[in-house]
């Protein structure tokens, strides 16, 4: 049976486990052939260069063939596209593909239609299941046991798929997650904790993730300029002072509007670590989804 990874629930508690061992043995950049001659091909339907960047590496890594296709936005209607898009992909015998969309639902559409199996590298404000698996995998790196300690998310969270799979999957290894954002940027329905004034729940950090304010996903802007965001939402040194609070951001983050320079460069900033790992991280979600299934 072909398996998907359209969200982090696809995955079990130990299978997880597994990807962690496998990519710990990645982290300094060991290449194998376990994907010898099969194809990896990443279809973005919207912009990304970190995500399909990190999944062309790892795919290389492990000794696979990867082609990458940038679809520009086109006017078809979206059952017409992933139709077509299937029927080409499948021809080209991929092993797996690598799908971003800026609609939900859309890999769980393609993998309807072909024998690979479908990765998510992100679809619409939904699900960015291998971005959540790799901030997981960081932060045990960095603070050991995650469990009962405190992240907060700060930002465009209502917007952010990679929020979306992060609450999923940190509350589920034990973590709480604390959400900070205006009442506009939090989620219409949540019952996990939330405040608008970060310096009330500082103290009780273990780590921060900000996000970059998705503008794409808006209907109509909120802001007048990010600047005005920045006034309460940017993470600086001066907000952190001497506690250990590591500090994470997917990327691409805005310079001084989400974090500030001087926090980037702090030995508490994990942002590079993420981007490492992502790559072992992947590398063992690439190597398990096509050689088991
Ligand atoms: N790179 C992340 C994503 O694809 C975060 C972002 O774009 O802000 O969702």
């Amino acid at each position: 049976m072909v398996r998907h990874l359209t969200t982090t629930a696809d995955l079990t508690d130990g299978e997880i486990e597994a990807i962690f061992e496998e990519a710990n043995g990645y982290l300094n950049g060991e290449t194998n052939q376990k994907l010898r001659s099969r194809l990896v091909i990443n279809i973005f339907f919207e912009n990304s260069t970190r995500t399909r960047s990190s999944f062309e590496v790892a795919s290389r890594r492990l000794g696979a063939e990867v082609v990458s296709l940038d679809v520009a936005s086109s006017s078809e209607s979206k059952g017409e596209t992933m139709h077509d898009t299937a029927a080409n992909l499948d021809a080209m015998g991929a092993s797996a593909i690598v799908v971003r969309h800026k609609n939900a639902g859309a890999p769980k559409i393609l993998s309807k239609y072909v024998k690979a199996s479908v990765i998510n590298g992100g679809d619409g404000a939904h699900a960015h299941p291998t971005q959540a698996l790799l901030d997981l995998f960081t932060l045990r790196q960095a603070l050991g046991d995650v469990r009962g300690k405190k992240i907060a998310i700060v930002g465009d969270i209502r917007n952010s798929r990679v929020a979306n799979s992060n609450i999923k999957l940190l509350t589920r290894f034990g973590m709480e997650v604390i959400l900070v954002a205006p009442p506009h940027f939090l989620p219409k329905r949540s019952n996990v904790r939330a405040t608008w004034n970060i310096r009330e729940v500082v103290d009780e950090l273990s780590a921060i993730m900000s996000l970059r304010t998705q503008t794409e996903r808006h209907e109509r802007p909120i802001y007048a300029s990010l600047s005005d965001y920045a006034v309460n939402f940017k993470i600086t040194k001066e907000l952190l002072g001497d506690r250990q609070i590591y500090v994470m951001h997917p990327g691409p983050v805005h310079r001084n509007i989400d974090l500030d320079d001087s926090v980037l460069s702090d030995p508490r900033s994990l942002v590079l670590r993420q981007v490492h790992n992502g790559v072992a991280t992947r590398m063992a979600i690439l190597s398990k989804f096509v050689l088991e299934y």
